[in-house]
C-alpha cells in the first residue's frame, strides 16, 4: 500500500493537528486516543518510518517494530499499569482507520475481552 502524507497521524507529527503527547524520543511518538475504549488509550508511532499498515512490513522493519514495543513497556510503566493491552490493526478488513503504522495500548481497566 502506498503510504498518504496526508494522513491524520502524519499531521500530528508534524504538528499541523495537536495531540495530547505522553512519550517521545527520536523515533516514536505516542499520544492519548481522541476517542478512549478504556481509561488509559494510547496509540504509538513510529515519526520517521512510511509504513501504512503491519502487513507491509518486512526484515527492514524489524528495528523500528521493536522500538515500538520496547515504547509500549515504557510508557505502560509511566502510566503505572501493571497489565495492559496491545492492539494492532492491520488492514481496513480488521479495522484500521489510519494508514500510518500504529499500535493500541489499552489498560486501566478489566481486559477480559477483545475489545477493538
Ligand atoms: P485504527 O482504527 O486505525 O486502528 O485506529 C485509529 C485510532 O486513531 C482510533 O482509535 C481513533 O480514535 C484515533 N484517532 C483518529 N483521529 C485522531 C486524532 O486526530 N487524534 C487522536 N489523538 N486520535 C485519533
Amino acid at each position: 500500500m502506498d503510504y498518504d502524507v496526508d494522513n491524520i497521524f502524519s499531521k500530528i507529527i508534524n504538528g499541523e493537528i495537536p495531540s495530547n503527547k505522553v512519550y517521545e524520543d527520536d523515533d516514536i511518538l505516542a499520544f492519548r486516543d481522541v476517542n478512549p475504549q478504556a481509561p488509559v488509550h494510547i496509540l504509538i508511532i513510529p515519526k520517521k518510518a512510511k509504513i501504512c499498515r503491519l502487513g507491509d512490513c518486512d526484515d527492514n522493519d524489524i528495528e523500528i517494530l521493536g522500538k515500538m514495543n520496547v515504547a509500549a513497556a515504557k510508557i505502560a510503566k509511566l502510566e503505572r499499569l501493571e497489565s495492559f493491552r496491545i492492539v494492532v490493526n492491520s488492514g481496513a478488513g480488521a479495522g484500521q482507520t489510519v494508514f500510518h503504522i500504529h499500535m493500541h495500548l489499552l489498560g486501566g481497566r478489566e481486559l477480559g475481552e477483545a475489545i477493538i
